[in-house]
């Protein structure tokens, strides 16, 4: 009990971040690892690269993995060597589609949770995203630390950035499906309470590859390969709108699959719309407050 504690105090210290109820997050081992493997990650990734890598098996859409249905949050149970790919903060010009290309190549589905602002400037990137199958959720409109804000005026951005997505999709006849990840991961028990009792389904990350660091893509891949090693399973972030998550990922898919991973598909358990007054109305009621 002391050891779990000490190691929480060390991880949140070195952390800009609010403490998270995510429990991947919050597990000691790992946050603590994150905290080291960060402080010497280019000797780590490098150290790596020189080392020979498995032989590459070809074998398109050997990385697809099974469909997982989610209604909640605690849906979501990885079996070992499985992986959940997300990519936030786009859609973007030049990125998104490049992204798409590459997880077609291995006929594999990830979910994109997108700024409302982005999908109301890039509609057709947005519909592109869906129509190729794969699920898209919101990040709130315009990526503001919601922790920053009163109550009502972070619901009020969430629900803005869900309105805004799910009409640029509509554009296409696509639906947002109910997923929804904090910007920086910041949230609060009143805001992850209202969500989840709301139908939002909540996204953590356990492997957070970092790509929003000015390194090479091949960096990002062994970083976040390395991490996935450690830990066996795993909701993975990527952002598409960085250059080196457009370069890392063919290879980065590749070496997945030589590694025997399963890319999981997330989908929506509820088809069709969910119940965004519902947010609407417990803010208004101030419940937790
Ligand atoms: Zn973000």
């Amino acid at each position: 009990m002391l050891s779990v504690t000490v190691l929480l105090a060390a991880a949140m210290a070195g952390c800009a971040k609010p403490p998270s109820q995510n429990d991947h997050f919050a597990s000691g081992p790992l946050a603590f690892q994150d905290q080291t493997i960060t402080g010497s990650v280019r000797q780590s990734a490098s150290a790596r690269l020189q080392q020979p890598m498995p032989d590459r098996i070809v074998s398109h859409g050997a990385l697809a993995g099974r469909t997982l249905e989610v209604a909640t949050t605690a849906d979501i149970i990885l079996k070992p060597g499985e992986v959940i790919l997300t990519f936030d903060d786009g859609p973007r010009a030049g990125k998104t589609p490049a992204i798409l290309d590459a997880l077609d190549a291995h006929g594999v589905k990830a979910t994109f949770l997108m700024l409302g602002s982005a999908a109301s400037a890039n509609p057709k990137l947005a519909q592109m995203v869906a129509q190729r199958g794969h699920s898209v959720g919101s990040h709130t409109y315009s990526h503001v630390d919601l922790n920053t804000l009163s109550r009502q005026a972070a619901l009020d951005e969430i629900a803005r950035g869900e309105a805004a997505v799910a009409e640029a999709l509509a554009g296409a006849g696509q639906g947002l499906s109910p997923f929804f990840r904090f910007p920086y991961l910041s949230q609060s028990g009143y805001l992850r309470t209202s969500l989840l009792q709301g139908d939002v389904v909540v996204l953590d990350v356990d492997i957070d590859s970092k790509d929003y660091y000015r390194e090479p893509g091949a960096v990002v891949a062994a970083r976040t390969l390395d991490r996935l090693e450690a830990r066996g399973s795993g909701i993975i972030l990527f952002h598409d709108i960085h250059q080196r998550t457009v370069d890392m990922l063919p290879g980065f898919l590749d070496e997945l699959a030589a590694r025997g991973y399963s890319v999981v598909r997330l989908a929506p358990r509820h088809d069709g719309i969910f119940s965004r007054s519902v947010i609407t109305a417990q803010a208004s009621a101030g419940i937790g407050s």
